[in-house]
């Protein structure tokens, strides 16, 4: 398919039907032994939206996917999508209570799980407990025949014996077929509507979800074609280990493939066996990814044994690319690894590293086409840092969100007005040369980027303060080779309190998500505070970091 660099902002179901005309046969993914093509895929989705209508879902209203990386996923994103509901990504580790929250903030109303017991089960606990109607779950062993009696033997093992289906559990093939049957007219999109909420962190920690729309969207998975410098993109092969719900997989894998109509070999989750043998059996020629993946491909017996040289590029985002692994990467695969950077409000792709020619390493690259930058005094983002001076990295461009859904005020601590234009502030402290290159020298927000997962202190600190013996908490980012990042906690005792770091950090590692474990916990005698008395993160950073 002929590629040209005029965006257009499009709907995401118009963009998806262009590509199927021009290649209905052709494959969109490639999963685990079997091939999905454009045409099967569109039509299904097609039938998703229709049994959405029959159901009562209205254009506007939320489509919630708590799903792992599975063909199911790309049916419902677009036949959400095309029914005009707005899709509502869900990562698929979260508990009940994250679940739970997402859902009530945002209002979904039907949402599309798979029957994979951890996640039916808390999707069930979910549907019991809020304003949530309806539960469709798709089969694992419906996508993959042979996986029948895999699916079997894992309920087997977990302690739910089956799905319980009934008036609000639905069967994903029995909902398409009903959409297949009822037919009648979808609903005409319009690029300026709302297709997507992406929770995140922002730069305080508190999940609320990022608005993007069709044209945000659709015009930044253009904005990342336009960066393939090796002609027809349709014959490209993009390795899909990134989990789609997450903004970076939504851009750079799954609209971008639809929109230049490329392929994605898909992995479940990833597993380094398993990325090294889909490279090499469906010939990968991209891959995009956050450092652990370089990193553990790196670290995997396997990747001699490997033919990788189908691959032409690997771009790192969601956090900094450590150079000593780009260098080793590089040198055991022949293949080039260039870093990237980008933000959920920026609806995933801000810059890159050029993937021919000269590049910089250690700088995020230059920003893709119709996006600018301002860099922002770090105290006063009101006025622009001086010139020369590092300062907060602030966007302008079409892929950047229309605020925070229900929170008007945050949307006011994130967006600046500056010659006559909205900038949205990223909370990362960038510098900037003279050939556009940008680097990461700092974060103002309070974020920990553990290998491309964000976590929040003040949420990890809030759990170690429900511990009896805890009085105080603050948690840190301590470089780590692996993980870039990794959290550390400080605490001080109550008067009679017993614990020791060690048992502090195995309490609080049983409570928390796995990226957001501690390596360690530290007993002080005392935190340091700011001038009002507030416990001050920053402070015991650079006392602790330098
Ligand atoms: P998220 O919204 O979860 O995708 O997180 C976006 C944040 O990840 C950015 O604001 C940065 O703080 C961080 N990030 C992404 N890519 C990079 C990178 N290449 N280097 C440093 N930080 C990065």
């Amino acid at each position: 398919m002929p590629w040209n660099t005029t965006f257009e902002p499009l709907a995401l179901p118009a963009m998806f039907a262009r590509t199927v005309q021009a290649c209905p046969d052709a494959a969109l993914l490639y999963f685990l032994g079997r091939t999905f093509t454009y045409g099967e895929l569109f039509r299904d989705a097609q039938a998703f939206a229709h049994a959405l209508k029959r159901r009562g879902i209205a254009p506007g209203d939320r489509v919630g996917l708590f799903l792992p990386n599975v063909p199911s996923y790309v049916v419902a994103y677009y036949g959400a999508m095309m029914a005009g509901a707005v899709v509502v990504n869900f990562s698929p580790l979260y508990s009940v209570e994250e679940l739970e929250q997402q859902v009530a903030d945002s209002g979904t109303r039907l949402l599309v799980t798979v029957d994979v017991p951890e996640l039916y089960a808390t999707a069930q606990k979910v549907l019991q407990g809020s304003a949530l109607k309806t539960l469709v779950v798709s089969s694992l062993a419906q996508m993959l025949p042979f996986a029948k009696g895999l699916a079997m033997r894992v309920f087997a093992r977990s302690k739910i014996a089956r799905v319980d289906y009934g008036e609000s559990v639905l069967r994903w093939d029995e909902f398409l077929e009903g959409g297949r049957k009822h037919g009648g007219k979808l609903p005409e999109i319009d690029p300026q509507a709302l297709a997507l909420l992406q929770y995140t962190g922002g730069t305080t920690g508190t999940p609320k979800g990022a608005m993007l729309t069709h044209a945000n969207l659709s015009i930044n998975a253009q904005q990342v074609a336009g960066l393939n410098p090796y002609g027809d993109p349709s014959h490209e092969v993009f390795m899909g280990a990134l989990p789609f719900f997450h903004v970076f997989a939504n851009t750079a894998l799954l609209n971008h493939a639809v929109v230049t109509g490329a392929a994605i070999a898909m992995v479940p989750r990833f597993d380094a066996k398993q990325v090294l043998q889909t490279i090499e059996k469906h010939g990968a020629t991209g891959f995009p990814g956050v450092p652990t993946m370089f990193q553990a491909l790196l670290d995997h017996p396997d990747l001699d044994k490997t033919d990788v040289s189908s691959l032409r590029v690997c771009i790192s985002g969601g956090a900094p690319l450590p150079a000593p692994l780009r260098e080793k990467f590089e040198a055991r695969t022949g293949v080039r690894l260039v870093e990237g950077y980008g933000l959920t409000e920026s609806s995933g792709v801000i810059s890159t590293n050029p993937y021919e020619g000269t590049r910089k390493p250690g700088t995020i690259g230059q920003v893709v086409m119709q996006t600018e930058v301002l860099l922002l005094d770090k105290e006063d983002p009101t006025v622009l840092a001086a010139e020369g001076e590092p300062g907060e990295l602030a966007l302008h461009g079409p892929q950047i969100m229309q605020g925070y859904w229900n929170r008007p005020d945050a949307a006011k601590d994130v967006f600046v007005e500056h010659q006559g234009k909205t900038w949205l502030r990223t909370g990362d402290v960038a510098t900037l040369d003279s050939d556009g290159f940008l680097e990461i020298v700092d974060r103002i927000k309070d974020m920990i980027a553990v290998g491309g997962f964000k976590v929040f202190p003040s949420q990890v600190e809030d759990v170690l303060l429900d511990h009896p013996g805890v009085k105080e908490a603050l948690v840190i980012g301590r470089p780590d080779s692996y993980r870039g990042e990794a959290p550390v906690a400080y605490v001080t005792l109550n008067a009679d309190a017993q614990a020791t770091g060690e048992e502090l950090r195995d309490w609080l590692n049983a409570r928390v998500g796995k990226h957001e474990r501690a390596d360690e916990v530290v007993i002080r005698a005392d935190l340091p505070k700011t001038m009002i008395g507030k416990l001050d993160r920053k402070a015991l950073r650079a006392e602790v970091l330098g």
